[in-house]
């Protein structure tokens, strides 16, 4: 160890090197041990040279080879944090930051005021801070605030081949602003860490980098993995699968660690759950997570029994605003630091029977579930030696692909399938799916089983299935609409986003789509209408950001969301924007009884839970004035009851609400405020779990802010007199659909048929149906939304209507104030 360290001083001293310093560290002699063994130490010369001589280094090298937790060290012993400089690194997902920093610090010896982890509203960074740990998104927004990044002499961006949205931007961010540190006389390097192959997205790119950075990679050594393939073509029940495959692993296959791949964190709780009643466990049941499972169930099953169908006596009058709480008190699980394992509101138990797995209790089996959201020290289990005697069983999401790397797994469950986020173009909505894994990922996650020794891979799909998967995944960016991107780098005052350099860059037209929308939100200037095309044309992709623009990307949502918050401080109607949008956000409040049912009883119970369900929606629906607010009232109204409850497990079980959609919106609302208050420093805005219902007033005013940040989703229902084809009966048209849209039977306007409504989201099943429907009036159009609509003479056309042609609300010219007076952002900066 000595000797480690006195070359290492020779050499520093013997090359001309900078910086010409070595910063010795005190490492524990058993910790020095196991780095030593890590295959990235007998790289360390050469990936330092490269770093000395370049301003960008790649670096690729298998997972477990020590790149996270050792590269950063190298360039702290190397100088690159002792003359003021912060060696700064990202991770796409908050588990890894936090653990990595934790990790390093016990390494390196070090306090956690040296080594420190950011994330978004949490973190431990002191002014002696000198390797920094964070999500991508947190770098984001410090070269918001400072684009030179003078804090750091170093950036690493870690896990750049997961290729999420953020990291994308981040590297083609920093592809310019290293080159204009360096120019500058403010040295700074960049070092891109990626674990499987294809860096070319990277190096190759002309418009990323002019001369190709060089690439150094890792050979790690691993184990043979025999991989085991399902002969049965894959089934849906994967979760159930998975179980019984770990069972007969443990049952049957010498000791060794078993890693199992799911998709979120509804089903790594339900096998951890099902593989803890199979083989009972002792010292789990002092586990706090597992006591609360299990005293949730009870509280469920308890629920259950009571045979009592009548609705609950809920007034919405009477939910008054209650003692105060700050109802934030899971804030560390930032909805902008990207969760790559989606919400989680879809899948739960598949309940299915496993009765041939009686599996002999007494071989104790250690179960651990490891999932982003996880909390920090729940997570750290996974990285300690199970008990003694016992088999640790690790059931994970994709996380632990490739971000964390479990030590003693000898054995590797695939359920072949990750969580994403998709984007229908059609309907221009997000959503999580679960689908089939790449190659590419496959291979990674068989990889994990021969870290130590050689293991087993087991596949729950077929070799063909296999066959059939894509080679890698692809980048998270061409999946997804960019409008909130594209805000956010307008926020950074990168004006033509169409030159950025991107990784891989979304295609121009899904570009321009997203600047047509900030423009006509009001968060970007609108070019001008004079000149020649061309130059029209240009001008419409260069627009800049306006003072509202800024306001709306501090809000992590949307920019149609961002919006209704940026004007949701008139008539006290932010704690309901809040909550609106907040619940908006969460896929789906309501439980689902649609699922076929097995038996006839099973059946008829569940009919009767979907009327009472379909009356519960009715009872939110509110009354007078509110009704108006349409869906969102739905949502208001069941947050607020759901609240004045107490938001128990056992209201949601008995109103046909999610209970997980509920603390879901608990948590954003916290996060959402704080972000309102952060951008709005008087706003003073305390959202209270519990609420009053909002005032008819209010409601009027809510409206209006949902029509100002919905105001492209806007449809007008066909009159009779305009009635060609039987099909537009009860329809609604939409600027870009041709076809009608209709509003769902279980919407709280079905039965009104309002004539102008905006609507969250278009889905098509039977027919296409509007979700989130709120109606709107018509004098509000051209006061609140001039961009969409066409002004006639006034003798022309007295009332507002839609132009087939154009797709535009035709109406009567009012009077111009209102063009002046629409941006009404009442937000001082
Ligand atoms: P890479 O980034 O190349 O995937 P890492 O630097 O994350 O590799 O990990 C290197 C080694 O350090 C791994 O073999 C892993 O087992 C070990 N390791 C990482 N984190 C911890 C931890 N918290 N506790 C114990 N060992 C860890
Ligand atoms: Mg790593």
């Amino acid at each position: 160890e000595k000797n480690d360290k006195d070359v290492k001083e020779e050499m520093h001293k013997k090359e001309d090197c900078k910086p010409a310093v070595f910063i010795p560290v005190d490492r524990l002699p058993e910790i020095q041990e196991a780095r030593l063994r890590l295959p990235i130490l007998a790289e360390e010369q050469v990936i330092m040279e490269a770093v000395r001589e370049k301003e960008c280094v790649v670096l690729s090298g298998e997972t477990g080879s020590g790149k996270t937790t050792q590269v950063p060290q190298f360039l702290y012993e190397a100088g690159y944090a002792s003359s003021g400089g912060i060696i700064g690194v990202t991770e796409p997902r908050r588990v890894a930051a936090i653990s990595m920093s934790h990790r390093v610090a016990t390494e390196m010896n070090l306090p956690s005021g040296v080594v420190s982890y950011q994330i978004r509203y949490e973190g431990n960074v002191t002014e002696n801070t000198k390797i920094k740990f964070m999500t991508d998104g947190v770098l984001l927004k410090e070269i918001q605030k400072d684009f030179l990044l003078q804090k750091y002499s170093v950036v690493i961006i870690d896990e750049a081949h997961e290729r999420s949205v953020y990291t994308d931007i981040l590297i083609g961010l920093l592809s310019r602003i290293v080159p204009l540190r360096n120019k500058k006389g403010l040295p700074m390097k960049l070092i891109i860490m990626s674990a499987t192959l294809r860096v070319e997205d990277f190096t190759e790119n002309k418009r990323l980098f002019r001369t190709p950075p060089p690439v150094i990679k890792v050979e790690a050594r691993q184990f043979a993995v025999t991989v085991h393939f399902n002969k049965r073509t894959p089934v849906d029940n994967y979760t159930g699968e998975a179980f019984r495959k770990i069972c007969k692993i443990h049952r049957m296959l010498p000791p060794g660690g078993i890693l199992v791949f799911l998709t979120g964190q509804a089903e790594v709780h339900s096998v951890c759950r099902r593989l803890r009643k199979a083989f009972p466990y002792r010292p789990h049941r002092e586990h706090k997570d597992s006591m609360e499972t299990e005293e949730d169930l009870k509280k469920s099953k308890r629920a259950k029994k009571k045979k009592n169908m009548s609705l609950p006596r809920i007034n919405l009058d009477s939910y008054s605003a209650l003692p105060v709480d700050e109802g934030d008190e899971d804030r560390q699980a930032g909805i902008d630091d990207n969760d790559n394992e989606g919400s989680d509101l879809e899948l739960g138990d598949h309940p299915d029977s496993d009765h041939e797995e009686k599996a002999d209790p007494s071989i104790p089996l250690y179960v651990l579930p490891l999932y982003s959201l996880l909390a920090p020290e729940q997570q750290a289990k996974v990285f300690r030696p199970p008990p003694a005697g016992a088999r640790l069983c690790v059931v994970a999401t994709n996380v632990a692909e490739t971000s964390l790397t479990i030590p003693g797994i000898k054995y590797v469950v695939d359920c072949g399938r990750v969580k994403k986020r998709f984007y229908d173009r059609v309907t221009g909505v997000s959503s999580f799916k679960v689908t089939w894994i790449s190659q590419a990922s496959a291979n990674q996650r068989a990889g994990r089983a021969g870290r130590t020794e050689p293991g087993h891979c087991y596949r729950l799909y077929s070799s063909a299935v296999f066959g059939d998967f894509s080679l890698f995944s692809e980048a998270e960016i061409t999946r997804r609409p960019v409008d909130d991107l594209v805000l956010q780098m307008k926020d950074l005052n990168i004006e033509k986003v169409v030159n950025f350099p991107f990784p891989t860059p979304p295609s121009s037209e899904v570009l321009i789509s997203a600047e047509q929308l900030l423009i006509s939100l009001g968060a970007l200037e609108e070019p001008p209408r004079r000149g020649r095309l061309a130059e029209m044309e240009r001008a419409r992709l260069s627009c800049p950001i306006t003072p509202l623009g800024r306001a709306m990307a501090a809000f992590p949502v949307a920019p149609r969301y961002a919006k209704m918050l940026a004007l949701g401080r008139q008539q006290g109607c932010m704690p309901y924007i809040i909550t609106i949008v907040a619940a908006m956000t969460v896929r789906e409040i309501f439980e689902d009884y649609d699922r076929p049912a097995g038996s006839e009883e099973e059946s008829t119970k569940m009919a009767g839970k979907k009327a009472r369900c379909v009356q519960m929606r009715r009872l939110w629906a509110g009354h007078g004035q509110s009704v108006q607010l349409g869906d969102l009232m739905v949502l208001l109204g069941a947050v607020g009851a759901c609240e004045f409850a107490g938001c128990t497990h056992q209201f949601c079980e008995e109103n046909g609400l999610r209970y997980k959609a509920m603390l879901e919106i608990r948590r954003l609302r916290g996060q959402l405020t704080n972000a309102v208050n952060a951008v709005c420093s008087d706003a003073g805005v305390y959202v209270d779990n519990k609420m009053a219902p909002p005032t008819a007033s209010q409601v009027l005013c809510l409206r209006q802010i949902v029509l100002a940040g919905l105001g492209d989703h806007i449809a007008r229902r066909v009159q009779a007199e305009e009635l060609l084809d039987p099909k537009w009966r009860n329809g609604y048209k939409t600027p870009l659909l041709d076809d009608p849209v209709f509003i769902h039977p279980s919407s709280a306007l079905h039965k009104m048929l309002p004539e102008f409504v905006v609507y969250q989201e278009i889905m098509e099943t039977t027919k296409m149906y509007m979700r989130g429907v709120c109606a709107v009036q018509a004098e509000w159009i051209p006061k609140l939304l001039p961009q969409y609509c066409h002004f006639s003479a006034p003798e022309e056309s007295p009332a507002p209507w839609f132009c087939p042609l154009t797709g535009r609300v035709k109406c009567h010219q009012q009077s111009t104030f209102y063009r002046v007076s629409w941006k009404l952002p009442a937000i001082e900066m």
